[in-house]
């Protein structure tokens, strides 16, 4: 129970990798403000089954992170129902596929916006009480695409470039001021964002999903495994843990052997 007395905010955490870091987080004793889509009821069971699971106070807010005055509610909501926000973990994010010369203005703009813009408006909102309390980790969930990248994925792959190197400016903004900023950069991660994609190709190509899923990890990573969402919640809990106090400004690929081809 490192993180007993922190306060978390995971953005995009009613779904996928978000709720596998905000489960790890809360197993190590954060509070957690956690934020996303959804039915009502299905978030609201989310938020009772984690603070019951392991004994922490869970929030919830439905802030969309592409819109700045939102995100600031928001991060003033971990303040007054939770006593701060220490932690904050960008992860909310979408994907659209399409070549670049057919891609729709509406798609280029709401993928900006959510995966690079709402990370940036996010963590402006936090770093004063941090800076406050000279205390704070700020994990940005990029992905192999913030490396690498890959075909009909130009504004993911720009937004998640875009937000590695948001990471590394605020890394060195902060440096002094007890808050260290990282950059995690998943490979494949089995989350409804992926099995779409699984999916879609899965019948352009006349396959089954399950073929269609071997066939995506091969093509990119060297395993032929996905990364769990709690894998990916463990690198994040190890991030707030007084072992990384010096690891800041870093991308860090939890990927298969996706980047090291
Ligand atoms: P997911 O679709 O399962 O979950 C996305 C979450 O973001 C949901 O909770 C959704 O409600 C929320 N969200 C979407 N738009 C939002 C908005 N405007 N405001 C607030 N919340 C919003 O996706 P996932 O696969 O868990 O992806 C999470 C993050 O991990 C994304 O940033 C994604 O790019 C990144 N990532 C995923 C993979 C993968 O293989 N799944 C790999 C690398 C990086």
């Amino acid at each position: 129970m490192n993180l007993k007395g922190k306060v978390a905010l995971v953005t995009g955490s009613t779904s996928g990798i978000g709720l596998g870091i905000a489960q790890m987080l809360a197993q190590d004793g954060a509070a957690v403000l956690l934020n996303g889509f959804g039915e009502a009821a299905e978030i609201e069971k989310l938020r009772a089954d984690i603070a019951k699971k392991y004994g922490v106070r869970v929030a919830c807010n439905g802030a969309d992170i592409s819109k700045p005055g939102e995100v600031n509610a928001m991060v003033e909501q971990a303040h007054e129902e939770l006593g701060s926000l220490d932690i904050l973990v960008n992860n909310a994010g979408v994907q659209f596929t399409s070549p670049v010369q057919d891609f729709p203005d509406k798609e280029w703009d709401r993928v900006i916006a959510i995966n690079l813009c709402g990370s940036f408006y996010a963590t402006r909102a936090a770093i004063p009480g941090m800076k406050a309390r000279e205390w704070g980790r700020i994990i940005n969930i990029a992905s192999a695409h913030g490396l690498v990248a890959s075909a009909e994925k130009s504004a993911y792959v720009a937004a998640k470039h875009g937000v590695v190197g948001l990471t590394k400016v605020t890394a060195l903004e902060l440096a002094n001021d007890g808050i260290t900023v990282n950059a995690i950069c998943p490979g494949w991660v089995l989350t409804p964002l992926v099995q779409k994609q699984i999916d879609a190709r899965a019948k352009a190509e006349g396959k089954t999903p399950e073929a269609m899923r071997d066939q995506l990890l091969s093509e990119k990573q060297a395993m032929v495994k996905f990364t769990t969402p709690e894998q990916i919640g463990a690198l994040a809990v190890f991030l707030c843990s007084d072992g990384a106090a010096t690891i800041t400004g870093a991308p860090l690929s939890i990927d298969g052997g996706w980047v090291a081809q």
